[in-house]
């Protein structure tokens, strides 16, 4: 239940897609509601949390002193705010149009963006190889593209032909990085945000992403296997400011 006039435009802007590194924002609240399970949400106007999605776990933060997860809500298409845990306190007094302070947890925010964006450049490279895209993973400690092979080329149920694959792929990584290349989103003629690494890479998208691949530090390919027809290359990924 949303209480406001559900054909009313509910206005939000989308933060996070613009600004990776927007920590906090003090902002105000433009709808509240429940879930099906009674849970109370909030959304905010000026929305800095990435909800989970495209394979990017959802951020953290907090709602003045309020622990809170985003979540897209599938009525009005908003990012809400639920809190997390049973201690919503702060967050049952609010209504619409008040002014709240709201902030990520930025070192998780930057792990995320760091290892999806390092996703786009294991992609990248596995498209050199000629591999289709069938699905990928950016969560910590199990991120991972899966890629669909050409029928014909290399035999890639053959063991070492799977590793030299992963050393043309850590060629490419290692060459990207070396140059630096920028990460910029643009919006295609259809509306649809295009996310790209530099000239060599450019994929729909709706996550958060580094500034440039200089941002990045250890970006290793831990494994290339075959599954049921499936390659899945499984990677790794740091931000240069954390450790
Ligand atoms: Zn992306």
């Amino acid at each position: 239940m949303v209480h406001l006039n559900e054909r009313q435009k509910i206005s939000q802007d989308a933060l996070y897609l613009e600004d990776t590194y927007l920590g906090d924002v003090h902002t105000s609240v433009t709808a509240t509601g429940h879930d099906e399970a009674g849970g109370r949400w909030l959304a905010v106007r000026h929305n800095i949390f990435h909800p989970q999605g495209g394979g990017q776990p959802a951020d953290r933060g907090w709602l003045g002193e309020c622990e809170v997860v985003p979540v897209r809500h599938a009525a009005t298409g908003l990012v809400v705010l639920h809190a997390t845990g049973s201690h919503s306190a702060g967050l049952d007094d609010l209504s619409e149009g008040d002014l709240v302070h709201t902030r990520i947890d930025a070192g998780l925010r930057l792990l995320h963006a760091a290892l999806h964006t390092a996703g786009h450049l294991v992609e990248a490279a596995c498209r050199v190889e000629g591999w289709t895209l069938a699905g990928s993973n950016h969560f910590p400690g199990q991120a991972r593209i899966e890629l669909t092979p050409p029928e014909t080329g290399a035999q890639l149920t053959d063991a070492e032909e799977r590793e030299k694959a992963a050393d043309r792929l850590r060629a490419f990584i290692a060459a990207a990085m070396a140059d630096d290349l920028p990460v910029t989103a643009d919006h295609d003629d259809e509306g649809h945000r295009v996310v790209r690494l530099g000239d060599v890479h450019a994929a729909p998208c709706g996550g958060t992403h580094v500034r440039s691949l200089a941002d990045l530090r250890q970006v290793t390919i831990s494994a290339v296997k075959l599954k049921k027809g499936r390659l899945r290359v499984s990677y790794t990924a740091g931000h240069r400011t954390l450790r």
